[in-house]
């Protein structure tokens, strides 16, 4: 059995036409497959073809692929509109729930019925009847009616959640409503049996009952009752029977059953009671007189006829998926709340984006409803509100996901995102967590996470993506992937060389941005994952501060939704420190022997940590470090400081072990001048503590090259002249010294 084929019937709405990669074998009218792979593959030579998406083409997919197949790029409309239409989507919703496929018969719902119904009156009835086999076979049915009972809501609920799946399917690609209409109108007729025949399985004044006690005082309890007073001490007695009313509570406001049903927890008194203890008879017949006694003191108030109130309830439909695609937060709610939904629901409102449900409750369960914690809100109405006149024209209005709010059509033809699409694609199974691009009017272009997006989207943002990780073009990134003849030549470490001497040319390049894609592309094991990756550096290159991207979205575990592979931080940041005694103040009581070089280009270089200056208890540690969280990357809880502040930061103590920060990769113009000031700085070093004559002259041209800086070489190095100055003036002074010598 394939569950949603596609078929040539189904509209295509906007996406007619669009061009997808199929695969098929040579002849003519060959069946299209969404993979070469496919098990359905006849023949050993199939070829990739590009092909309009159209009702012919649909018509030539194989089963297979038309059912499960996913033959656009993930990411696009086009995807997030065949997944929700094929599959387990809207196709595989509008046969379910529609006809007369009872599980149970009239007869078999009357039984049930007067079993469920009358079963308060059990007591009396197998007393008259007498005898223990009676009793036996009556527990059987009742048992039985009870699994008829779970099994019909459970259908109504079913039938309710399947019914809102197809509407939002339909709201979101609205070409598909006169087509899906004969058969929407199939399932919300049906919809509404199987509500009636749940409400005959539930009896109104358990319910009733139910809400009475679950605002009842706690009782006074009959601790000096002699009947208990095999349980213990006084004190023992009054614990036993607290925590009995305890129970007796919370499994009575949960159930749909009559209080009384809950009678034979008095049997949980005479736990680990030997059945021939004396008085232990006496003793379960006055505690189940108890209960009986709880369970009238709840009716009392209730007694007679109370008043009515309508509580309307939407059943969102972030709630209806909250906890996976498929799962229902309607099967996170007591048994109690399903009896009241079947019970008491007098219509169902889909006008709006999700349906209403408008009950009419007595006063009791009202005040309950509005006041209990569940997963759904309830709401008061002044009156039941008639049903809006035609649910399929209030969906016109929710925002309609065709080409041009995920995918690559031309930019001028860009739809505004709107979070119903957000949901859309989060519900696909392409939809996974990655970074974006986006445009506004108000910030223009910016980078985000899928998860970031979304809040924006539900606080107002006003804009259209330009394009998500996936999008981007190898071509992009394919430099990144060829290994340079360098390379070839060296070994294959993840981790480049450590290079201490700053005569060599490699020195402070394993800060670089450069060695950023190299570390993370030999991090990443696989093909696919190391091209998203760099494509996501890329992006994720562009913010002005690395702790926004953050993972702000959750999976339904609770684990944070990372945007990117771990390897990506890597790309952007050095997990390594800078040498910045170059650059400490001449006689600087924290560095033994700085030069007073200006920083230069290096003053901005972004450092994160988890504490620049000191202000927590414990070292302060670099992203990358162990002693810190298991995932390496940074967030809202890290600091970002510049190596200037950090340079001057009194109170930072760095972790031994990773550092204590790590830093944003640096450009090549910023390697450059890092290599340089070291180069200088160590000249500097040995003219103090060389006092020979031998190498002056190799001294000397060094300088020389450090010295002849073009105009544009020194505004890369020194954003400021006073810097350029104080570059030269140290170089000067340092010749002086040397020729002196010489
Ligand atoms: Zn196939
Ligand atoms: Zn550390």
């Amino acid at each position: 059995m394939s569950y949603g084929l596609l078929t040539p019937d189904v509209p295509l709405g906007p996406f007619e036409g669009a061009v997808v990669t199929l695969w098929s074998a040579q002849a003519k009218d060959a069946k299209l497959h969404s993979t070469s792979s496919c098990s359905y593959v006849r023949s050993a030579f199939v070829a990739e073809r590009k092909v309009q998406l159209d009702a012919s083409a649909v018509g030539r997919l194989c089963t297979q692929c038309a059912s499960y197949g996913s033959w656009a790029r993930p990411g696009t409309g086009l995807a997030v509109f065949l997944d929700a239409v094929t599959g387990m989507g809207l196709l595989y919703e509008l046969d379910r729930c529609c006809d007369g496929e009872d599980g149970f018969d009239d007869v078999e719902l009357d039984e049930a019925a007067s079993l469920l119904l009358s079963s308060s009156v059990r007591g009396e009835e197998s007393a008259q009847t007498g005898g223990e086999d009676a009793e036996d076979d009556h527990w059987e049915e009742v048992r039985e009616a009870r699994r008829v009972r779970e099994s019909v809501v459970a259908e109504w609920l079913d039938a309710l959640v399947s019914l809102h799946r197809v509407l939002r399917v339909v709201a979101m690609f609205p070409w598909l409503r006169s087509w899906a209409e004969p058969r929407v109108q199939r399932k919300s007729d049906r919809l509404q049996v199987l509500r009636a025949r749940a409400g005959r399985l539930v009896a109104p004044d358990a319910l009733v009952l139910a809400a009475a006690v679950s605002v009842m005082k706690e009782p006074d309890l009959p601790v000096d009752d002699p009947a208990f007073a095999l349980l213990g001490t006084r004190g023992e007695v009054a614990d036993s029977l607290m925590s009995l009313w305890r129970q007796w509570r919370s499994a009575v406001e949960d159930s749909w059953d009559h209080p009384r049903e809950q009678e034979y927890l008095a049997y949980r008194l005479s736990r680990g009671m030997s059945s021939r203890r004396k008085g232990r008879d006496q003793m379960l017949e006055r505690a189940q007189v108890l209960l009986g006694a709880w369970a009238e003191e709840a009716a009392r108030p209730v007694a007679g006829d109370c008043g009515e109130r309508v509580l309307a309830v939407a059943l969102d439909g972030g709630f209806l998926s909250a906890s996976g695609r498929r799962a229902s937060v309607l099967e996170q709610l007591s048994q109690w709340e399903w009896g009241v939904l079947a019970t008491y629901t007098v219509s169902v409102d889909w006008a709006g984006a999700e349906p209403v449900l408008s009950l009419r409750v007595p006063e009791p369960i009202a005040a309950r409803l509005l006041l209990q914690r569940s997963p759904l809100v309830y709401e008061h109405r002044d009156d039941e509100k008639p049903l809006a006149g035609d649910r399929m024209t209030a969906l016109e209005m929710s925002p309609a996901l065709g080409p041009g709010v995920f995918d690559d059509t031309p930019v001028h033809g860009r739809q505004l995102l709107r979070q119903e699409h957000l949901r859309a694609l989060r519900d696909t199974a392409g939809g996974t967590e990655q970074l974006y691009v986006v445009l506004g009017l108000g910030a223009g272009v910016e980078v985000m996470t899928l998860g970031a997006l979304e809040q924006r989207c539900a606080a107002g943002w006003q804009g259209v993506i330009l394009a998500a990780a996936s999008d981007l073009p190898d071509a992009l990134i394919d430099a990144a992937l060829r290994p340079s003849a360098a390379e070839a030549v060296e070994n294959d470490d993840v981790w480049a060389r450590p290079v201490y001497d700053p005569e060599e040319e490699a020195f402070g390049r394993s800060l670089s941005a450069a060695e950023g894609e190299r570390v993370l592309v030999r991090l990443c094991r696989e093909k696919r994952e190391v091209r998203q990756a760099l494509k996501s550096l890329a992006l994720a290159r562009s913010l002005p501060d690395l702790r926004d991207l953050e993972a702000v979205a959750e999976d339904e575990q609770g684990y944070p939704l990372r945007p990117f592979a771990r390897a990506v931080w890597n790309g952007l940041l050095a997990m390594e420190q800078l040498d910045l005694e170059p650059f400490a103040p001449e006689g600087d009581e924290h560095w033994a022997d700085g030069s007073g070089l200006p920083l230069g280009v290096l003053a901005s270089v972004q450092a994160y940590t988890t504490d620049a200056f000191g202000r927590f208890q414990g070292r302060a540690h670099s992203p990358g470090c162990a002693h810190r969280r298991p995932y390496a990357g940074v967030d809202r809880h890290d600091e970002k400081v510049s190596i200037e502040e950090l340079l001057y930061a009194k109170g930072f103590n760095a972790c031994s072990k990773c550092g204590g920060y790590a830093v944003r990769r640096l450009s090549d113009v910023q390697v450059a001048y890092y290599r340089a000031a070291h180069r200088l700085h160590h000249l500097i070093q040995i003219s103090v503590s060389d006092s020979g004559t031998a190498d002056v002259e190799k001294y000397l041209s060094r300088l020389d090259g450090l010295c002849s800086l073009d105009a544009q070489a020194e505004q890369a190095w020194f954003p400021d002249r006073g810097q350029a100055r104080q570059w030269r003036q140290v170089i000067n002074r340092l010749r002086a010294g040397l020729q002196a010598r010489a």
